[in-house]
């Protein structure tokens, strides 16, 4: 027993507040919180967010008095060093958290490009509501960025500077956009949506320096020799896992916070959830970091559940989601591995799935404009069953009928 110390305000961090007091905990929860802003969703912030003129609030979990109310002390602050045998945590402004279980929810930040100028003031990232309200104020004013890095950040930012009538250039070095994470097919609908967009694409392709004259960007070279004029670049070349605060304090640490299959790390007093754990996982062997919303919350509450008594092995079903445009991408299961897909639906009607399979096993679905494909994997891949190749092409085959 004793209180519960949560580093880290994001996703995985309220939701374990909120989860362990809807659980019953009656201890006391603190919440260490180094944004400026109550807790907020992430999502919007390179989507609507950026789009439209709604106010911060729009974007809290919850108001200030759901933490009164719930009593779940809010603490601004940042949490600096863990004293595991005095269970105790250590905060900037010297403030020390006695602890019966840390909670460690730090998340992950920007990998920062490692560029001449990347540091001027118009070279912006985008992972906190800070960024993206940098970004929202400064865009009226520019007239061409250059998006580095074609994930899914940089094209749903991408989008949506061309639809606010920017001139865009995305760079990537890879030979096609978000090739880390979905198939070829997702890949190529995209880029021919992007580009009928106005969006110049350039793969294969890497960013060698950024110029700039009197202190603002005029624009980016490129490792073919090509120079993109610019007067505003975006970065989005992947994030870097939290995982100081928990080496430092001796924790197993490696692509993220090591912790077992109930979220625990090497110390039983200390758990890790969200973007910044690396976790074994019985279901897709070995160990996962995934930089999702889903995996953020269902950590959380498995773990607010372990705590509360219910102590289970964490089996969340990954699901993802990413707006570009006019185009709606969701995914569901893990696709790594497969060797095999199959299409339900047809790109140039701009709706489809893409089913992967390694050998018959149904591994994810990756939908594009088809929201009732998405929900059905979900569902599906809950239930732990699958439907072969020939019914998933097969659009005569019902679906729900396999959900029965
Ligand atoms: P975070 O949300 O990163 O929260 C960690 C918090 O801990 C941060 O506030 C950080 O400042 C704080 N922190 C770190 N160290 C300390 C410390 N020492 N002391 C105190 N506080 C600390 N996922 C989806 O599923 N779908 C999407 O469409 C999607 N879109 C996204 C768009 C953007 C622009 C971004 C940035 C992410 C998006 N994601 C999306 C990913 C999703 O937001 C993350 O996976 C999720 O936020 C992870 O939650 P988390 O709580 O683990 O980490």
């Amino acid at each position: 027993d004793g209180p519960v110390i949560i580093v880290g305000a994001g996703h995985a961090g309220y939701q374990v507040a909120a989860s362990l007091r809807q659980a019953g905990f009656s201890g006391r929860i603190c919440l260490i919180n180094d944004e400026a802003h109550l807790p907020y969703q992430r999502p919007p912030l390179s989507k609507a967010y950026i789009k439209g003129s709604a106010g911060p609030e729009s974007l809290m979990f919850r108001p200030e008095k759901f933490y009164h109310d719930q009593t779940i002390e809010l603490i601004a602050g940042r949490a600096v060093s863990i004293d595991r045998a005095g269970r105790k945590v250590l905060l900037a402004s010297g403030e020390m958290l006695p602890y019966g279980h840390l909670v460690l929810a730090t998340g992950a930040r920007n990998r920062l490009l490692d560029l001449p100028n990347a540091n001027l003031p118009d070279v912006k990232y985008l992972r906190i509501l800070d960024d993206s309200e940098a970004l929202r104020k400064i865009m009226p004013s520019k007239t061409r960025v250059v998006v580095i890095g074609a994930g899914f950040i940089g094209l749903e930012f991408a989008a949506t500077a061309r639809i606010k009538g920017l001139e865009v250039d995305v760079l990537e070095l890879a030979p096609r956009v978000m090739a880390r994470a979905v198939t070829a097919e997702v890949s190529e609908y995209f880029q021919a949506r992007h580009r009928e967009a106005g969006i110049r694409i350039h793969l294969g392709v890497q960013a060698t320096s950024i110029e700039a004259e009197g202190g603002k960007v005029t624009g980016v070279s490129l490792s073919d020799g090509r120079h993109l004029p610019a007067d505003l670049v975006v970065v989005g070349v992947g994030v870097l896992p939290n995982i100081e605060l928990a080496a430092e304090a001796g924790l197993s640490v490696a692509a993220g916070i090591i912790v077992d299959e109930y979220l625990s790390t090497t110390d039983p007093d200390i758990s890790a959830i969200g973007d910044c754990a690396l976790f074994a996982s019985p279901r897709f062997g070995g160990s996962l970091r995934l930089e999702s919303v889903q995996n953020a919350t269902d950590h959380a509450r498995c773990l607010a559940a372990r705590l509360t008594g219910d102590k289970k092995p964490y089996d969340g079903h990954p699901w993802f989601w990413s707006d570009q445009g006019d185009d709606k991408l969701q995914m569901a299961g893990l696709t790594t591995g497969y060797d095999r897909v199959v299409l339900r639906g047809d790109p140039a009607k701009k709706a489809f799935s893409v089913f992967c399979y390694k050998g018959d096993e149904l591994l994810g679905i990756e939908s594009v404009n088809r929201a009732g494909d998405h929900m059905f994997g979900r569902r599906l891949f809950g239930m732990d069953r699958s439907i072969t190749p020939e019914q998933a092409m097969d659009e005569s085959f019902d679906l729900k009928g396999a959900l029965a």
